[in-house]
């Protein structure tokens, strides 16, 4: 997998370069079956994951495999970072809007002509 890779040289990312899912992480296909470009990179370096851990991103670069740039985390750590860093929920900055939009009531003509 590290061909599919370059070298980010500001960051020190191994930057995935094959195809990615819709957030960005790397996916590979490896023994006939689809992994995370990360995932596969801490499994092939590091070792196993255990169960209920993910691999979190220190550079918070998606698509790095750069195994330094990855550490053990639970999922409630990629939470707290999320608020912490103030990317939680992006959709609140839309929830100002002045309240929901106003649905015009068109009346419709039901009378028949015979
Ligand atoms: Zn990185």
């Amino acid at each position: 997998m590290f061909e599919k890779t370059e070298v980010d040289w500001d960051t020190g990312c191994f930057k995935f370069v094959g195809s990615k899912d819709p957030r960005g992480y790397g996916k590979i296909y490896y023994n006939g079956k689809s992994e995370y470009a990360h995932r596969l990179s801490w499994l092939l370096q590091v070792g196993e994951i255990p169960e209920g851990k993910v691999i979190r991103h220190i550079c918070d670069n998606p698509s790095c495999v750069a195994v330094e740039h990855l550490e053990l985390g639970t999922q409630q750590d990629n939470v707290k970072d999320m608020h912490e860093r103030g990317r939680a929920n992006p959709a609140f900055a839309f929830s100002e809007r002045g309240g929901k939009p106003q649905h015009q009531k068109g009346y419709k003509q039901k009378e028949k002509t015979t």
